[in-house]
């Protein structure tokens, strides 16, 4: 007897991305169809505010011990009842000729390490989706990738190592660098901060003069900032720069650039040069059944607002797929984004930058907006998949 293929859509990642096109889909999939989403985690990280949560253990909006910014999203599946199944756990392998996914099963009490007891279990799915996005460099707690506690204590450590520091070194220029840094030196004017960039001005996505302004700010704050340098390395305490210079320092941050969580992925639909995931412009890999979204795609723009342009594409194209009304799917371009950064620096009133679409923004807007709080939006909203980034309806 042959078993009946599987009518499992399959969700890697429940964050930004991975929650939304997961309601789309189960608003409109065929009866006979249901919906699995994995990951590490039970909740979304709002991430947006690590930049003040790694500073701090709590904060106006944050709430205390930071609890705002950790939302439970199973309950906001609840109403599709048998539909949807929730796997907590981590994929470690994909498997494109047997439509598999492995996947490490996790609870809330393991640190999410390789060396968890749970035997690995294997899921079939008809189609695959990859929305599993990326985690900072050391695994420094500015993106979700572990169960809850994990993510609690790694934040706990950071402040506390931040506290007993009397010289910290941040590398990276751009917007996750500024805020950082930003925080740390309103927080603990005493301390010692430099900011070391490798590009010759801050924020180098952004126009020059909004650059200029964040490092105008920083400074005032008291921070050192060292352009067109790279940190090499750091070792016992001493932070090695581009130019041989050494700085001793107590603890060393890096806050550039992120690393895709693909580890799992064949390595064929990778891209050579930054192994993040090759799709066309349906979002689509070269596997006809797969496909991926967010931040873990090789595309320019890893930002919130290309969730609200993405899901749509995925969730649609999926959804034709299973219903066989493929012959003319949606895309993505990434050239119709809006370019913008709202940047703010410490929370104080009115500090900050940013700019849209090329346009300074003052700091009072760019501090209402985003750094008053750090909450654009409720976050119980987008964990429970009512709205996108952008404030846009999911
Ligand atoms: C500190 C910081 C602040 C930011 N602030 C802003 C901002 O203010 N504005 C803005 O536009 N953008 C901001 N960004 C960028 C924004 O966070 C990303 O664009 C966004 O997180 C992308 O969402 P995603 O769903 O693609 O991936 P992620 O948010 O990276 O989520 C991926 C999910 O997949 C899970 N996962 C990972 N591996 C596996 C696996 N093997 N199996 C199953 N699940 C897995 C992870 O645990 C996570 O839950 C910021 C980024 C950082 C680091």
């Amino acid at each position: 007897m042959t078993s009946s293929p599987s009518k499992t859509i399959l969700v890697l990642g429940a964050s930004w991305c991975g929650i939304p096109v997961s309601h789309q889909l189960l608003r409109a999939l065929p009866d006979d169809y249901t919906l699995t989403l994995i990951n590490p985690s039970t909740t979304l990280y709002y991430n947006v505010a690590a930049v003040r949560a790694v500073a701090k253990d709590s904060a106006p909006g944050l709430g205390p011990n930071n609890s705002n910014i950790f939302v439970p999203f199973v309950p906001g599946f609840e109403k599709y009842g048998p539909k949807f199944t929730f796997l907590q756990g981590r994929a470690t392998n994909v498997n494109p000729e047997t439509n598999t996914v492995t996947y490490l099963p996790l609870s809330d009490d393991q640190h999410g390490s390789a060396s968890s007891s749970s035997p690995e279990q294997t899921i079939e799915y008809a189609q695959l989706i990859i929305a599993t996005g990326s985690r900072a460099h050391g695994d420094w707690p500015f993106k979700n990738s572990a169960p809850l506690p994990h993510l609690k204590a790694a934040l706990k450590k950071t402040q506390d190592q931040i506290i007993a520091a009397n010289t910290i070194v941040l590398a990276g220029g751009g917007p996750t660098s500024v805020e950082t840094i930003g925080e740390i030196a309103t927080l603990h004017p005493e301390k010692k901060v430099i900011l070391v960039s490798a590009s010759d001005t801050l924020l180098p996505t952004a126009p020059a003069k909004v650059g200029n302004i964040a490092e105008r700010t920083l400074k005032q704050l008291n921070v050192e900032v060292r352009k067109n340098l790279r940190v090499e390395s750091y070792e016992a305490g001493e932070v090695l720069l581009s130019n041989g210079e050494k700085i001793q320092a107590d603890l060393y941050v890096p806050t550039y650039g992120l690393i895709p969580n693909t580890e799992f992925m064949p390595k064929e639909l990778l891209a050579v040069h930054n192994s993040t995931v090759k799709v066309n412009a349906n979002l689509r890999t070269t596997v006809e059944n797969i496909w991926a979204l967010g931040d873990v795609v090789d595309c320019m723009c890893k930002r919130l607002m290309i969730v609200p342009a993405m899901v749509p594409v995925v969730s649609a194209n999926v959804l034709a797929v299973v219903k066989g009304s493929d012959e003319e799917l949606k895309t993505y371009d990434e050239k119709k984004l809006l370019d913008a950064m709202f940047v703010p620096i410490g929370g104080r009133f009115g500090k900050g930058t940013g700019h849209i679409g090329g346009y300074k923004i003052p700091g009072l807007v760019v501090w209402a907006a985003k750094g008053r709080t750090m909450l654009m939006g409720n976050p119980k909203d987008f964990a429970e998949g009512r709205m996108m980034p952008g404030f846009a309806k999911v």
